[in-house]
């Protein structure tokens, strides 16, 4: 067998591919950025096609690195940005429009339709998410309705739609059209306890049938389609592991069993929590989604919170408000206060997500007095991160009776220590960061790996995981308690913002 795995990490801001060894250990990567296209507020897109062209030259240019072929790879997984909807002419592989992105808000009025006639409920009970901007199926109605020809197109079975995990796979394998539960259970199309698109779904929506994806295993022997050898990869490699980014961390992070979380800290934030075969349906405001399914056996569920600003606040300091030149900066200017001087910032430029689900909510930054400067400011955006994951952390503890005793976090965001110690500070438990903090990457690896039996079986996995670093709450109780209680008084001025 061949010695490594690799991985395409399709994220909201970068894609990246990584190849790993045996052990999980990091062999090689190259990562490159794409343009964040923002034609009006609310709106996000990226170009499907650049997406592509970054993906070509991120596998390309890490295979050099490593001086490796197709053949020294034993799988390759895909994992990517969820929701973000991508619809493509099947017969010229051209898209039709670019990819409305997961915190897009153009389909707000779709979604709060759905909530005004009981069509919301049934999009509850079937597939686990409350009517909102952030999933697939409300942007594919918007691109079916507002972008010239597609209506014609999808209905003599032309149009194609995929997330970039499809998007992607259609590309490498030159048109396979496939997807798996995990990214499938983000679109308000699939039926939870089926695993299959439902009809009643889709006619909330008006989008045929024919325009989605073959629903596959997430860990899949057979393979979503054949590697083209003009392709990035160079070979036919097996193409086995597909996971939506979150619960591919999830993986990473081999929480594989029920009660077992991770916390994601990247442009949003979220917390997948692994319920095993059982769906538990929130009533605290959380999503509930597949977790994954390996190959034949059971599907696994989650319960998930999702926080749509955390890392994109940071950017929002570095590009709008220009305090820092870069996202690390943040910790340097917020380190320079020993708090935030009594202000708090609640960045609900898309609404709020989980557990509040109010698209009506924009942001607020409150308690300010002229005593603050920038560095209060920094300072009440990693706590606002911090905080938004309490109050999830929170709605978690009451669905399911699960207490942390300690939390494990990854992603861009856990390189800035300050912003961790205040996690801990925040939570009242500790916090802790494996080895590979890109267990994004890994967890698609994982999937693909154990498909094709370079990994055995997810004790083998769990071997892998190693604590590079832990933070331990400092804070009294008090100061806790009373710093939760003025975010959420924070929270209250950002609700009903909207008419
Ligand atoms: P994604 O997978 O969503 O693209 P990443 O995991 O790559 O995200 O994380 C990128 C996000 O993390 C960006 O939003 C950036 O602002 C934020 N970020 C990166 N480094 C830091 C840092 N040192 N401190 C705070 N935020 C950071």
């Amino acid at each position: 067998m061949a010695d490594f795995v690799g991985a395409v990490d399709q994220g909201t801001t970068s894609t990246r591919f990584m190849i790993f060894d045996h052990g999980g250990n990091e062999v090689a990567r190259h990562q490159l950025e794409h343009e964040q296209i923002m034609p009006q507020a609310g709106w996000v897109e990226h170009n499907p096609i650049e997406i592509w062209e970054r993906t070509v030259a991120v596998v390309r240019t890490a295979m050099q690195k490593a001086d490796l072929s197709a053949s020294d790879l034993a799988a390759v997984g895909i994992t990517n940005q969820r929701e973000t909807t991508v619809v493509w002419d099947r017969r010229t592989g051209r898209p039709y429009y670019n990819a409305i992105v997961w915190q897009d808000t153009r389909t707000d009025r779709i979604a709060s339709a759905l909530d005004r006639d009981g069509r919301g409920d049934v999009i509850r009970r079937k597939a686990g998410l409350p009517p909102a901007t952030y999933f697939s199926g409300g942007k594919i109605q918007w691109i079916l309705e507002n972008v010239d020809g597609v209506r014609e197109a999808a209905e003599r079975g032309d149009a194609l739609f995929g997330n970039t995990d499809s998007w992607l796979l259609w590309n490498i394998t030159r048109g396979s059209h496939v997807t798996d539960v995990t990214n499938a259970s983000r679109t308000m199309l699939m039926n939870l306890e089926t695993l299959d698109w439902d009809d009643e779904l889709l006619s909330f929506f008006g989008i045929p049938r024919s325009m989605l994806p073959e629903i596959r295993p997430s860990s899949d022997p057979t393979g979503y389609g054949v590697a083209h050898v003009d392709g990035p990869l160079g070979g036919d490699v097996p193409l086995t592991g597909d996971l939506g980014d979150q619960q591919a961390a999830t993986v990473g992070q081999v929480c594989f069993s029920p009660g077992e979380a991770k916390n994601t800290y990247g442009t949003g934030n979220f917390m997948l929590l692994n319920t095993g075969t059982k769906l538990v349906r929130s009533e605290n405001g959380l999503l509930t989604t597949v977790c994954y399914k390996f190959g034949d056996a059971a599907p696994v569920y989650a319960l998930e919170g999702s926080i749509a600003v955390t890392g994109s606040a940071v950017q929002w300091l570095r590009d709008q408000l220009r305090i820092i030149k870069s996202a690390s900066e943040s910790e340097s200017l917020a380190s320079r206060v020993p708090d935030s001087g009594g202000v708090y910032f609640v960045p609900a430029f898309s609404g709020l997500f989980a557990p509040y689900w109010r698209s009506d909510a924009r942001g607020a930054i409150v308690g300010l007095s002229r005593f603050n400067t920038d560095a209060h400011i920094a300072r009440a955006t990693l706590e606002a991160i911090c905080y938004q994951t309490r109050d999830v952390v929170d709605a978690m503890a009451q669905d399911s009776g699960v207490t942390l005793d300690v939390l494990k976090v990854d992603g861009g965001i856990t390189v800035n220590n300050l912003c961790m110690q205040i996690q801990a500070d925040v939570l009242g438990v500790p916090v802790s960061r494996p080895v590979v903090a890109e267990t994004t990457a890994l967890g698609a690896a994982y999937a693909a790996g154990l498909a094709v039996g370079y990994w055995k079986n997810t004790e083998e996995l769990r071997e892998n995981w190693n604590e590079s670093q832990r933070w331990q709450p400092n804070w009294t109780p008090e100061q806790r308690d009373q710093g939760f209680g003025r975010w959420k008084k924070a929270v209250q001025r950002t609700l009903d913002w909207v008419d």
